[in-house]
């Protein structure tokens, strides 16, 4: 809860707001909404919501109108949960949901989040992209933050989704005209984050405002030169500073000479209209609908969108060079079976061997912190998998051990222990009497093991356990 918000700020918002600011400065007294996302590239929404409601660890409200969104209904700590370390869900803001919910999308489309972490918006994009067969280039040019991006990414298992590490002027470079859609989700003031993060009502100033609208242009000068013509550039903030939201928008429309269009029914049905010159954006307030604050403006490239230009060859860069007959060997022995994986798209980068999917090819090469999905590394004449590689492509191995959601094993397997094949009672292994395989629940990889006389040795990574 917010004990004192800075009076110039209340100034602005009475201003802006008029008669709604009473019931706007109210909602302060509420706590932030807490909500979450459901990963459809991983589970259908019909499994989850059978799964979830007939066990006693996830409680939760369907968010009105949003297809796979919910509201957290009491004060659980999720981090823990199944659900959560197997990438079914990912908690988010209903308001920042909306930015990526608004974005219409062509088959096989090429999107480029550039400001990325800690990684929300990616991971609807990767979704939505995941059904139109496209790909996601997804950056954070700091670099703590681009860590945790990279395992939100890895956790959710995605296969189309390559992370880079790099400041827009720097990717324009590289990627000309390239996407079909980018997403600039700006840093800013965080005005609409007060709720959340009590601390950035401390950090708040009128010159922190100014630097933000500084630096938001500088991003989008970049941004809007890898739009393909005829492509998406959708602009957000989580501020109500003007400085940053109608004025940029003006800023892209004047300057960088975008037309501002129209959200779809989704954006409309949740978010307040905002009239700028020759057209609308949209901000999400608190007092009127349940969630942060959020700014969001959706604009058009001038020009003929070309959607057949998606090219299914891959270009890797660099040392990456496609994957010789005996990594494949050493995959089958270490799995005890090959799973099943496009060898097309399988790279080697000295020891290391990556899944690229197509389109992905085209990467720099120092920068780039997730290169597509690591499928393990070559030591001494073996193979050793890595868990990324359980986590995109679990279901595709041959020796499975499914555990029912909230169960002992699975706890113990969370916590880095070792199970026997002989004393699981909640579960079921599929597969063979040896090798690496992937625990799932509800079907969904949770992470790997390697089988060795009944014993499962645990390969969930150590700084994911539940400890
Ligand atoms: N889109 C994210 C999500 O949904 O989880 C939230 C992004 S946050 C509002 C803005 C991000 O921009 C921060 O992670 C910040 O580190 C990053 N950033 C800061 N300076 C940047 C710059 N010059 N170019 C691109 N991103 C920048």
């Amino acid at each position: 809860m917010i004990s004192e918000l800075p009076e110039e700020f209340k100034k602005r918002m009475m201003v802006q707001l008029g008669n709604d600011y009473p019931a706007f400065e109210q909602s302060f007294e509420q706590p932030a909404v807490r909500a979450f996302s459901l990963n459809t590239a991983v589970i259908s929404v019909e499994q989850f919501e059978s799964c979830a409601e007939a066990s006693e660890e996830l409680k939760y409200d369907k968010i009105p109108g949003m297809r796979h969104a919910y509201y957290y209904v009491d004060d659980m700590h999720i981090g823990r949960c199944a659900y959560h370390h197997a990438g079914m869900i990912y908690s988010q803001d209903p308001a920042a949901m909306l930015v990526a919910e608004g974005i219409e999308l062509p088959e096989k489309a090429r999107v480029l989040d550039l400001c990325a972490a800690p990684g929300g918006k990616s991971v609807q994009l990767a979704q939505k992209l995941t059904d139109l067969g496209g790909i996601l280039i997804s950056n954070e040019p700091d670099k703590a933050r681009n860590s945790i991006l990279c395992s939100n990414i890895e956790r959710m298992g995605f296969k189309n989704v390559a992370v880079t590490c790099m400041y827009p002027e720097d990717l324009a470079v590289l990627y000309p005209s390239y996407f079909d859609a980018v997403l600039v989700d700006a840093p800013c003031s965080g005005e609409g984050m007060f709720r959340k993060y009590p601390e950035s009502v401390e950090q708040w100033s009128p010159s922190n405002i100014e630097h933000c609208a500084i630096r938001q242009k500088d991003i989008l000068r970049s941004a809007v030169s890898m739009v393909k013509p005829g492509g998406t550039l959708v602009y957000s903030t989580c501020t109500y500073a003007p400085e940053e939201d109608e004025e940029i928008a003006d800023f892209i429309r004047d300057e960088l000479g975008f037309e501002l269009i129209d959200a779809p029914e989704i954006v409309t049905k949740y978010a307040t209209a905002v009239p700028l010159k020759n057209g609308t954006a949209y901000r999400f307030y608190p007092h009127v609908s349940k969630g942060e604050g959020q700014f969001m403006a959706y604009f058009q490239k001038p020009g003929e969108l070309d959607k057949n230009d998606f090219s299914d060859h891959i270009r890797p860069s660099g040392n990456l060079r496609p994957a010789d007959r005996e990594c494949f060997k050493l995959i089958e022995e270490a799995f005890n079976g090959l799973p099943d994986i496009n060898a097309d798209c399988v790279f080697r980068n000295g020891e290391t061997l990556f899944y690229l999917d197509r389109g992905i090819g085209r990467l720099p090469e120092k920068t780039v912190t997730k290169t597509g999905v690591c499928i393990g590394s070559v030591e001494k004449k073996r193979f050793i998998p890595h868990h990324d590689f359980f986590s995109a492509f679990g279901c595709s191995i041959k020796n499975r051990l499914e555990l029912s959601p909230g169960s002992s094993e699975i706890s113990a397997y969370l916590h880095g222990e070792e199970l026997r094949l002989s004393q699981i009672q909640n579960g079921v292994y599929s597969g063979g009497d040896k090798g690496f395989g992937t625990v799932t629940v509800l079907g969904v990889p949770l992470g790997g093991f390697k089988l060795a006389g009944g014993r499962i040795k645990n390969h969930y990574p150590k700084g994911l356990r539940n400890l």
